[in-house]
């Protein structure tokens, strides 16, 4: 068949009501209008709203599209749309397509079948959705998709984008406050950007849909290791197998339509393990593509026979997936505020701004944990392959002497960039950079932006991005109080480095972050080492937290506690189904392969016994006295989990309770369980065991 060639730039946003769509459909005063609303964030004209959505129509029939939809991402973490169609009757019997400005603004799902942690109770049912035109409509599945927010009938937020949104209004007003104090009257804008790379699992779809576990859980719950796992490093960086390839192409082409800068992609460490990275963009934009990203990463896997997994840890032994979300602060003038340019030591605004985030990570280290807080990435963290549960920052030699020197009152000393000595002359020679990487760091300065690593592959980045603007909005806005002050700028900023270096210095760490030594370190400097979902979300509600989200208001002191709420009860649901899926494999699947196994062992030795009596049986009895006596074992542990899930309902009442319970009991008969399983996966003949196993999902692509 022959490659149909692609114009990317023709395709790139031609499914997204972007500016050059507004543009061309729009009156011209209509446009400006609704320009001003998204680039300066004033409040929309009500008048415009009937005119844009006529035109949002319009663009989108030429297209083929039948109905609209608003799009909003619920405390569930993925996305929900509830699609009607455009058509409005007319006499005689025919309908017209038709889509005012009041369905553009608002739209009425009921909110009862939502997350919303006791905020809400099922009776009052209703729950609003209202367009943001800060992110762009689209057009998915045939359907024209308006982002918005959502929240309850007495104005409680429900999802995850308008705490986002808040925060970035926040740091707006912080940072340009910050910004003006030092001396840049011309910015009046600052914004977050940000660029979340995405890593995911492909495997075989028939395969998968074999396992109740993959199906329920998303994540195999059983499964021996096979013989060769990852650890000749031959899949990272890979050349990608057809099947994959052909994949992102699709995939790449579907991002590109919707306006998603789809720009890396490569084969990650695990077997059948990848990542994409998009080219960063606004945080608003960057969370609503990361959802699609995702989203759609299922969908064309679906059409290749493949099943695309985001689990934090679909596989024991190898890799699990997660979520870099690069951040950076950049003005209305095009400043990057975390670029250091050829002279760190001498840029304040850079080295100010640096310090800022150190002392904002310091002092909300939990609410950075909790925003990647869920029972899948608690397989990750701490894990020896993603960052420890413990937060800290990484900035490299080369700035943390320069903060030291600061510290001290001392006068840096720069180290001379050295050229790469390839040894050989056709090379061309390039420059070292002044620092090495660091790859186990949670939140690693990467050169001109800060690399949080510890986010999940599943969840959505907006709780991160939220926490992020908030603290670091909130010790600009510090910063920027004592600058307006001042009456000696440049005494004052120094002064300001050296005293927020000297006090938050302990979460600066620069070594390797999977070492027990670090874990013992880091306890001594009072650092917060939460392991576990359970361990973390409590202290959601602590006071400097809801002092600082409803300061701020981001959250009122109620919406804080509802979500500590549906986060923990979240944990707890997930493994109770978890917990459930395996009892199903074990007792309908895995046992009736064992017995069937040792049937055939015994019947065997029965029958070769019947012509030979003399005949050497030990093998056949061997195997039937280890295998018997595992699936006693199996079963021993199932009736136990059974008991510890009947059990389970005695601690609903109190949530953090109930989460605790399953972390310490449910969790840990699931493990017991798995472990003779597994072995059992080992013993028994490779055509009983009941569904497909690692080696069928990891290598056959
Ligand atoms: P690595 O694998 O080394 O971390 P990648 O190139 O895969 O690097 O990813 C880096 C990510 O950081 C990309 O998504 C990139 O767009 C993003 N990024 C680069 N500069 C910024 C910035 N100023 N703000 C936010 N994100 C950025
Ligand atoms: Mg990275």
């Amino acid at each position: 068949m022959e490659e149909k060639t692609i114009n990317v730039p023709e395709l790139f946003g031609s499914m997204v009501f972007n500016d050059a769509a507004m543009k061309a459909k729009l009156p011209k005063d209509v446009y400006k209008n609704l320009k001003h609303t998204i680039e300066e964030g004033q409040s929309l004209d009500p008048t415009v709203a009937d005119v844009v959505a006529n035109a949002m129509m319009d663009w989108a029939l030429e297209k083929g599209v039948t109905h609209f939809t608003h799009w909003f991402q619920p405390m569930t973490g993925i996305t929900a749309e509830k699609h009607d169609s455009f058509i409005n009757p007319v006499g005689g019997g025919g309908v017209i397509m038709e889509f005012s400005g009041k369905e553009l603004i608002k739209g009425e799902p009921d909110a009862s079948s939502f997350p919303s942690g006791g905020l809400r109770a099922t009776f009052e049912a209703r729950g609003y959705t209202a367009w943001d035109p800060t992110s762009y409509a689209f057009i998915k599945d045939n359907t024209l998709c308006i982002p918005t927010v959502f929240c309850s009938y007495s104005g409680e937020i429900l999802d995850k984008k308008t705490p986002l949104l808040r925060s970035v209004e926040v740091l707006n007003k912080e940072a340009v406050r910050f910004m003006n104090a030092l001396g840049y009257h011309d910015v009046n804008q600052v914004s977050p950007t940000v660029g979340p790379e995405q890593e995911y699992f492909l495997v075989d779809r028939a395969l998968s849909y074999q396992r109740k576990d993959l199906l329920f859980a998303g994540r195999t719950l059983f499964g021996a290791k096979p013989p060769k796992g990852q650890e000749l490093e031959d899949h990272y960086f890979g050349a990608i197998k057809p099947r994959v390839a052909a994949f992102m192409a699709e995939l790449n082409q579907e991002l590109w339509k919707l306006g998603i800068l789809a720009k890396t992609e490569h084969n990650e460490a695990a077997p059948a393990q990848h990542e994409l990275a998009p080219i960063f963009g606004t945080v608003n934009l960057s969370t609503d593509h990361n959802q699609l990203t995702m989203e759609m990463m299922k969908t064309v896997a679906r059409k290749h026979g493949l099943s695309c997994l985001l689990h934090e840890k679909p596989f024991a032994g190898v890799n699990g997936s997660g979520k870099h979300n690069n951040w950076s602060l950049s003005t209305n003038t095009g400043i990057n505020m975390l670029k250091p340019g050829k002279a760190p030591a001498d840029n304040l605004l850079f080295l100010l701004t640096l310090v800022a985030v150190v002392a904002a990570v310091d002092d909300y280290q939990d609410l950075l944990r909790i925003s990647v807080a869920n029972a899948g990435n608690d397989h990750r963290l701490g894990a020896n392959e993603a960052p420890p549960a413990i937060i800290s920052i990484f900035l490299g030699d080369e700035l943390t002497d320069i903060l030291e020197a600061y510290e001290n009152g001392e006068v840096y000393t720069p180290v001379k960039a050295t050229a790469m000595e390839m040894g050989v002359s056709v090379l061309p020679s390039f420059m070292k950079d002044t620092t090495d990487r660091n790859r186990t760091s949670p939140l690693a300065f990467t050169g001109n932006k800060f690399e949080f690593r510890m986010l999940g592959s599943s969840s959505s980045i907006a709780e991160t991005n939220t926490v992020m603007n908030t603290i670091v909005a909130d010790a600009l806005g510090k910063m920027a109080d004592r600058l307006e002050k001042a009456e000696d700028l440049e005494k004052e900023i120094k002064l300001l480095i050296q005293e927020t270096v000297k006090e938050h210095k302990r979460i600066i760490f620069n070594g390797n972050n999977y070492s027990e030594e670090w874990v013992e370190e880091a306890a001594q400097r009072g650092l917060l080492n939460l392991r576990t979902t359970a361990d973390a979300v409590p202290y959601l509600v602590e006071n400097k937290n809801i002092a600082l989200f409803t300061r701020h208001g981001i959250y009122s002191e109620e919406e804080v506690r509802s979500r500590c709420e549906i986060q923990l009860e979240n944990y707890s649901k997930v493994l109770h189904i978890e917990a459930l899926t395996m009892l199903d494999m074990a007792k309908r699947e895995i046992i009736p392969a064992v017995n069937h196994y040792l049937k055939d062992l015994s019947q065997t030795a029965a029958s070769v016994k019947a012509v030979l009596p003399t005949a050497d049986c030990s093998m056949e009895e061997s195997l039937i006295a280890e295998i018997s006596q595992r699936a006693a074992a199996l079963y021993q542990k199932t009736v136990a989990l059974d008991k510890l899930m009947n059990e389970s309902k005695k601690h609903e009442e109190n949530v953090q309770d109930c989460a605790i319970y399953y972390k310490e009991q449910v969790f840990t008969a699931m493990e017991e369980l798995r472990v003779v399983a597994d072995e059992l996966e080992t013993l028994v003949g490779q055509e009983y065991w009941p569904f497909p196993t690692y080696s069928d999902l990891l290598f056959k692509i």
